[in-house]
């Protein structure tokens, strides 16, 4: 390629709402170019390096055995209703009708169109398993669509979803996909973490991200430091805690008179006492499918916090909303003096406190705590998992230390079951004759946002730094001065012979100022640059490695062999 008759619009100017480097820089570079909300354009640079990403992608796919197909973008609104997500999916789904008013969505993931594509085609367990993928665009109508890629509403991915005739090879084909995700962000070089996941409201058996590390990342994931537990902060669990006191408080259980005294803070002030040992509670109100309500008491040790997710799920819940102490009063609950054994609720406690007999917690009357509280043998089926894990907890793996960072999310693998199969009637016949759904699992990869989470981990103050498999040109031969007919047609050569041998390249044979295209490379980002300047008269050209900006003087006959090892 010749830079001169390329269209790559670089510029100075950053887009005004880009607070990240990979969304600056991507804009800078003239790799993107935003047209609305969340809706980008690829540039020839862009559009390169979106076919590399998806290449990788499909050539790991491939080799483990799935196969790929295409499914229409726009999607008949009557699949959505058969699996009950034309409503459910809320206002990230769009919906439109045609002229003769018949429903649309367009596609945000496929399980609907895939199984409808599989049912009454595969008829028995002799053609399972099948695993079948699309690397296609999405639409999802994001609430804040913002970063650039990263969070687009119109954005390219990869989904599978495959096919089976029980759990126990929905498990093999699962365990497959953990290997095969690993090694297409591992080709990409990206430093990433596969971590437990919540299955959410699809249900499910079992689901897994892959989070890259990054400080812009916008989901929290605990990791251990000594073993290779990983987890989102969502699902993320930890070893029993250690009461702070070697002995137990003594208590003697009854009533206490606590007038006024309502926070955590003023309890433990009060009591002159470690947190640990209070019972805190968190009063929400519960919100479900069936549009019902229920105002559910969540109880935890006064120096945790309650984790969102966790406590959805342990109702069951679609969301979960904030109660006013009103509300509470006319529920006959007294706000800050809240125990367990409160009426009228829903009561949830977390599991650390399971058969703990040395708290303080609300004696459910106005200015009243109860002093020794016992848990053993009471609220059997009341405790859940709900404490967001902090950096003070212990793995409960092998006991190492958990510490707290961000991630990016690139893919996703999710144990499905029937959840779609058994109410779209996708049957199969299994050895016995009998008819049974197809036991499902859902995979996906974030294609157009890995552009973006490269440059998001590989980047520095000058401009992006692409990765081997992602580059859009493994080299630049930047010509000093095109006027220069030696420079000129020694940096031709060298061009001509690398294309011959298949190599990426790309030549600067622009007629601007040599600092202006050094420029360009690094805000660019290409691995090397090869540099044909002055020096040429003396034989020797320089090569400039992007990452470290390190430069290697070259003989002119050694180029070709040194660059053959680099590109
Ligand atoms: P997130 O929590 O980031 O919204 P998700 O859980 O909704 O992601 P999935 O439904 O599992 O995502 O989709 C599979 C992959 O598609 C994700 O791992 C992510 O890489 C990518 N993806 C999801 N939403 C977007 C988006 N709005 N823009 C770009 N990529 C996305
Ligand atoms: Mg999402």
């Amino acid at each position: 390629m010749r830079f001169s008759k390329c269209f790559i619009p670089t510029t100075k100017e950053a887009p005004s709402d880009a607070v990240l480097p990979s969304h600056k820089l991507l804009v800078q570079a003239g790799f993107i170019s935003q047209v609305g909300s969340g809706i980008y354009n690829f540039l020839p640079l862009g559009k390169i390096v979106l076919e590399k990403i998806r290449k990788v992608v499909k050539e790991e796919l491939d080799k483990a055995g799935c196969q790929e197909v295409q499914l229409g973008f726009v999607t008949p609104g009557e699949l959505w209703k058969e699996s009950g997500r034309f409503v459910k999916y809320g206002k990230e789904l769009l919906r439109l009708k045609d002229r003769k008013d018949n429903e649309f969505v367009l596609s945000p993931t496929a399980e609907e169109m895939m199984v409808d594509m599989v049912r009454n085609r595969v008829k028995s367990y002799k053609q399972l398993p099948l695993h079948l993928y699309q690397i296609n665009t999405k639409f999802r109508d994001e609430a804040r669509p913002r970063f650039g890629l990263l969070r687009g509403r119109e954005f390219l991915m990869e989904d599978g979803y495959s096919f089976h005739d029980s759990f126990e090879d929905l498990d093999r084909e699962f365990n497959l996909m953990e290997e095969t995700y690993s090694k297409i962000f591992t080709r990409l070089g990206l430093d990433f973490r596969v971590v437990d996941a919540d299955s959410g409201a699809i249900g499910g058996t079992g689901s897994k991200e892959f989070m890259v590390l990054a400080q812009n990342g916008e989901d929290d994931i605990i990791i251990c430091d000594g073993c290779d537990y990983a987890a989102n902060i969502e699902v993320a669990s930890r070893a029993k805690r250690v009461p702070p006191y070697e002995e137990k408080p003594e208590m003697t259980p009854g009533d206490f008179y606590t007038p006024d005294v309502k926070t955590i803070e003023a309890l433990a002030e009060f009591f002159m006492i470690e947190p640990y040992y209070l019972m805190k509670a968190v009063a929400k109100k519960a919100l479900f499918e069936d549009g019902s309500s229920k105002v559910v008491i969540y109880f935890l040790r006064g120096d945790d916090q309650l984790e969102e997710t966790k406590a959805l799920n342990a109702v069951d819940a679609l969301e979960l909303i904030d109660i006013s102490e009103d509300e509470l009063k006319e529920l006959g609950v007294t706000p800050g003096f809240i125990g367990p054994e409160v009426k009228n609720v829903e009561v949830i406690i977390d599991i650390d406190l399971k058969d703990d007999d040395t708290l303080i917690c609300g004696a459910n009357k106005e200015d009243y705590h109860f002093v020794g509280y016992s848990l053993k043998d009471k609220f059997q089926d009341r405790f859940y998992d709900i404490a967001e894990v902090s950096e003070n907890d212990k793995c409960k793996e092998c006991g190492g230390k958990l510490s707290r960072t961000k991630g990016i999310e690139v893919g996703h693998i999710f144990k499905l079951g029937d959840r779609y199969s058994a109410p779209m009637q996708a049957h199969f016949l299994d050895q016995n004759g009998k008819a049974k759904p197809f036991i499902m699992g859902t995979y996906g990869i974030g294609v157009s946002r890995l552009e973006a989470v490269i440059i998001e981990q590989s980047h520095d103050e000058k401009g992006c730094i692409w990765t081997k498999e992602s580059a859009p040109f493994m080299l630049d031969i930047i010509v000093s001065n095109p006027k220069n007919e030696d420079e000129l047609k020694f940096a031709d050569k060298i061009y001509n012979e690398l294309i011959s041998m298949n190599k990426e390249v790309i030549i600067d044979d622009r007629k601007e100022r040599f600092g202006f295209k050094i420029k360009d490379f690094e805000l660019i980002g290409f691995p090397y640059a090869l540099i044909v300047g002055k020096s040429l008269k003396e034989g020797k050209v320089e090569l400039v490695d992007r990452k470290t900006l390190e430069k290697l003087v070259l003989d002119k006959d050694e180029v070709i062999e040194k660059l053959k090892e680099r590109i």
